[in-house]
């Protein structure tokens, strides 16, 4: 089987970043360390850490000693004081670019704006950033009527761009003044705009990464718009030999959370069928 690759796979930027960070804390310190939630999004490599010794913790109250990792899609306000009354030493690996966001979303809460995120509300990033607003902010999903005269807007890093410039468009429309901060990530732009090139010369897709990806599952739903035969999996383990029937060319991308080492799985796997 011929398997073609996008360019830009396996861990982002902010990813990458988090990692060295942690592990550099268990190997140099030798510290006990703890994350609130997973560190990122990708159940097979925070098996990975948690053999190291990195654990995540659902409840922050939980917490009674060792180092506590602020993970990369950023915690909430009242964690992270929490953390700081209690005198943990922290470590935030909080992404610049999922940071970029909240510092945004508090200059137009500041300045009379109500503020719109763009995003699921139910995602770890989002529930932070509107933390950081005290909760007064309202979380969109697709194109609604605001009232408000002042409205300012904010996205999840991982949006796709139609779902923010369709949402943004009814805005604007509706709004007496409007002002929109576009805060995806140029990671999973990039990501996204590759894969989608990718899915018009081959057979069938396959998108790797964790089904609690925020960003494969966007991957993953952009990509079916152009080839319908898109699968997204874990690791090699979900591949259904029936998807196979007829196909010739395979194309793999994974989200930003991939490990290497699993995208290198599947692709030897993939390539011996
Ligand atoms: S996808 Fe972008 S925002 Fe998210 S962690 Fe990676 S670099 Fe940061």
């Amino acid at each position: 089987m011929k398997v073609l690759k996008t360019k830009n796979i396996g861990f982002c930027f902010g990813v990458k970043r988090a990692i060295k960070m942690v592990l550099k804390e268990v190997e140099e310190n030798k510290n006990k360390v703890c994350t609130i939630g997973p560190i990122i999004h990708n159940p097979q490599m925070v098996d990975i850490l948690k053999e190291k010794g990195v654990m995540p913790v659902e409840d922050v109250s939980r917490i009674n000693e060792g180092v506590v990792v602020f993970r990369t899609h950023g915690i909430k306000k009242d964690e992270a004081e929490y953390i700081e009354q209690k005198g943990f030493r922290s470590i935030d690996t909080t992404c610049p670019f999922v940071k970029r966001v909240r510092k945004h979303a508090m200059y137009l809460k500041k300045n009379g704006y109500k503020v719109v995120i763009i995003g699921d509300k139910n995602h770890p990033e989002v529930k932070s950033v509107l933390s950081y607003l005290d909760n007064d902010g309202i979380v969109l999903q697709e194109p609604t009527l605001i009232e408000a005269k002042k409205v300012g807007v904010v996205s999840q890093t991982t949006l796709d761009k139609d779902t923010f410039v369709n949402i943004v468009r009814e805005l604007a429309g509706n709004v007496h003044e409007l002002r929109v901060y576009n805060t995806i990530c140029e990671s999973t732009e990039i990501r996204q705009k590759e894969a989608i090139e990718l899915a018009g010369k081959v057979d069938m897709m396959l998108i790797v990464g964790g089904k609690n990806s925020a960003n494969t599952s966007k991957l993953c739903k952009v990509v079916h718009e152009v080839q319908p035969r898109t699968y997204q999996i874990e690791t090699n383990n979900d591949i259904k030999p029936e998807w196979f029937h007829g196909v010739h060319i395979v194309g793999i991308t994974g989200g930003a959370s991939t490990p290497d080492l699993i995208i290198d799985t599947v692709e030897r796997h993939v390539k011996n069928l």
